[in-house]
């Protein structure tokens, strides 16, 4: 048995090959029956002629319709008229199981087709972005391994409710309430003081009531926490972290990234350093194009958009005011009234990626801080002890993954950088 991938590298013309999979669309002519066959790695076109195979298979043939699995065996043929060029000349054709009429033809409604999202998922754009996301994963991690950072494993379940609560899942636990997380940041920070070089993936989960292309209700997050670095050091993880991501689609992912209409050699191009951009000089740049961009506004997708649809690499926006970020970030001592943070915004329009900080080491201003936020201190004990016991300069960050796989893959909206979306009108399938 091969894959289409191997049968259509062009090494088996002229020989016998033997293919199984799925029938992605057929049609017969005259005793000819030409069946276009999916696997998981791409489509490969078979015909099947009266008399070339036995009457039963040329039967099941005629009789099959899309989405039946289907074994084939045959001898690989120049034909330019099939897809890639090749195609495969059925000795014999065998139906594994015969598929009930799909629900889904052409042009169906984007409602239909998340109704249906366990059959659509099989399409072969929903394919390549879960490659592509595989392969972005498989770069990321194995840049983590060669950083020296533990990968580590948080609880996704909270007891206390922190920060933005308005966002949070409550559940119900044994004989209390509890919370779903929205990010293992604080864990991470917890356990830098043994392993010093932490990452993790694992979902996050907001309720974000307000319907964005580029909010889910469950996403999933990887998140890094690193002793002895700074802010700038922080910055530097992402870049080389992100490119090394990018990296690895576009050498694991031609095929696909194109399908989607990505040029691999963009991802190539992206390499460290990316350009660092203040918030205030990103103010004064949205100011020169028409917008309201006043000392302390935040940057939402419109601005993010306006500040990189005409940039070809990532951008940092560094040190945002203190009022738009949360408290525990590091002051900034060049300029009081901002942090030393960053959002990581991707190229081409389509903004935040990452968010990261160096941490405030300070227990005092924190708690000022979460004060003046009207926060119960109850619910940050344990977090502010990590300040108590040989406290060190740290930094972390948070990469939202479909954000990235969103970009990467040139989709227009955040749901289909995952299988099942999770959003406020959505739970099923
Ligand atoms: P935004 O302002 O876009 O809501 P945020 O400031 O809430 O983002 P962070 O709390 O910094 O985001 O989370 C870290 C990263 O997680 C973000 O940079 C983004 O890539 C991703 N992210 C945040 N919220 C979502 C969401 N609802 N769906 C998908 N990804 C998300
Ligand atoms: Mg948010």
């Amino acid at each position: 048995m091969q894959s289409i991938k191997q049968v259509l590298s062009g090494d088996s013309l002229d020989m016998p090959v033997r293919i199984r999979g799925w029938i992605y669309r057929t049609r017969s002519s005259g005793g000819i029956v030409f069946a276009v066959i999916r696997d998981s790695t791409g489509i490969v076109q078979t015909t099947v002629k009266k008399g070339t195979v036995s009457d039963g298979d040329f039967e099941s043939a005629s009789n099959a319709g899309i989405e039946s699995a289907v074994e084939v065996q045959g001898t690989l043929a120049e034909d330019n008229r099939a897809p890639g060029g090749l195609e495969i000349r059925a000795s014999g054709f065998k139906v594994v199981a015969f598929s009930e009429p799909f629900p889904i033809t052409e042009y169906q409604s984007t409602e239909l087709l998340l109704d249906q999202r366990h059959l659509w998922i099989r399409s072969r754009e929903q394919t390549a972005v879960m490659r592509v996301k595989a392969a972005m994963l498989r770069g990321g991690r194995e840049w983590f391994h060669e950083n020296d950072y533990v990968e580590v494993t948080p609880p996704m379940i909270t007891g206390v409710a922190s920060e933005d609560s308005t966002q949070l899942f409550q559940i119900k636990y044994f004989d209390r309430i509890a919370f779903l997380s929205q990010s293992a940041q604080f864990y991470l920070e917890s356990l830098i003081f043994s392993c010093e070089r932490v990452w993790t993936l694992t979902p996050s989960f907001r309720a974000e009531k307000s319907r964005t292309p580029r909010h889910l209700a469950e996403y999933w997050h990887l998140e890094m926490e690193a002793a002895w670095v700074d802010n700038e050091g922080n910055m530097k993880v992402q870049e080389e972290l992100v490119a090394a991501m990018l990296e690895c689609a576009a050498d694991e992912c031609p095929a696909e990234l194109q399908l989607l209409g990505r040029d691999p050699a963009t991802l190539r191009k992206i390499a460290p350093p990316f350009d660092r951009m203040p918030y205030a000089e990103a103010m004064e740049y949205l100011q020169k194009n028409g917008f309201d961009a006043l000392w302390g506004s935040d940057l939402g997708a419109v601005e993010e958009r306006a500040l990189t649809k005409d940039r070809e690499t990532p951008l940092f926006i560094v040190n945002y005011p203190k009022e738009l970020k949360p408290f525990y970030m590091k002051g900034n001592p060049d300029d009081p009234r901002t942090y030393k943070n960053s959002d990581l915004l991707a190229p081409e329009g389509y903004g935040e990626i990452i968010g990261g900080s160096e941490r405030e080491t300070d227990n005092a201003l924190m708690i000022e801080r979460l004060k003046d936020k009207g926060e119960s201190l109850d619910n940050y004990q344990w977090y502010l002890d990590l300040r108590k016991y040989g406290s060190v300069p740290h930094s972390g960050f948070g990469l939202g993954l479909e954000r990235m796989v969103t970009w990467v893959c040139k989709l227009e909206h955040i749901r289909d950088s995952i299988p099942f979306p999770r959003t406020v009108a959505r739970v099923y399938p």
